[in-house]
């Protein structure tokens, strides 16, 4: 399992991760812009006596939208100053599952993390995917060293941050009208991937123990850490071993 990795910086299709930052530092200003068009009317009701739930809920809204979109930007630019590679296609094309727009790998060739973009997922897309690379960063998620599929700290809080950030971009998530509407269960909804993912975070920092707990039934290897008395340990302490 590939937890702590050495490398460079972001490379492959830059220009798209600079179209990307563009289109989210319009958002914010017209978000921003929008936001002193509803306090204008709030200021009106509020002096008429009137109810002013709607546009606040309005505010808030746009609010949420701005922090999403600069928490991206923040995410962006610290995957710049890693020390790891990330890599970008943006012009992928899905040899697994089918139904899938992109996915973020670890390539056991380069060395890299790979975020691969189909050509229709589009920046929303890789706001998502560039989510799941910063998450690695942190050490929140993590990849199978075979570079084919995520690993033990891949959670439904992982999910549900990157989703937040595609729909904070172009708001399209299948049928969902607000941010908060993305939650646990939606997620599951939006990919059979997604239907049986840890319900709680998990990190590197994670106990054995917990993650023998969700995973011990799946992966027999699992199982061995409590027996060998690691059951206090933490992930990031197995490192030396191998999964
Ligand atoms: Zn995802």
């Amino acid at each position: 399992m590939l937890v702590d990795p050495d490398g460079r910086k972001i490379s492959g299709d830059t220009a798209m991760v600079d179209k990307l930052e563009n289109a989210a530092g319009s958002i914010i200003k017209s978000e921003e812009a929008r936001q002193v068009r509803l306090q204008k009317r709030i200021d009106k009701r509020i002096a008429k006596g009137k109810s002013t739930d709607k546009l606040e809920a309005k505010m808030s809204d746009s609010k949420a939208r701005v922090d999403e979109i600069k928490g991206l930007l923040s995410d962006i630019s610290n995957l710049r100053k890693s020390t790891q590679e990330y890599h970008i296609n943006s012009n992928w094309t899905p040899t697994g599952v089918s139904g899938i727009d992109g996915e973020t790998v670890y390539n056991p060739q380069t060395g890299a993390i790979d975020v691969n973009i189909t050509a229709s997922y589009g920046i929303a897309g890789l706001a998502h995917e560039l989510t799941h690379a910063f998450q690695f960063d942190q050490g929140l998620t993590d990849f199978n060293l075979d570079g084919i599929n995520r690993g033990y700290l891949h959670d439904i809080t992982d999910e549900q941050a990157a989703y937040r950030r595609q729909f904070a971009i172009n708001g399209g998530i299948k049928g969902k009208s607000s941010r908060s509407q993305i939650a646990d269960s939606c997620v599951r909804g939006l990919s059979t991937q997604h239907t049986y993912l840890p319900a709680f975070h998990m990190n590197k920092k994670a106990p054995l123990q917990k993650l023998f707990m969700f995973h011990g039934t799946i992966n027999l290897k699992l199982t061995y850490y409590p027996s060998f008395g690691h059951a206090i340990k933490s992930y990031q302490d197995a490192k030396k071993y191998s999964f």
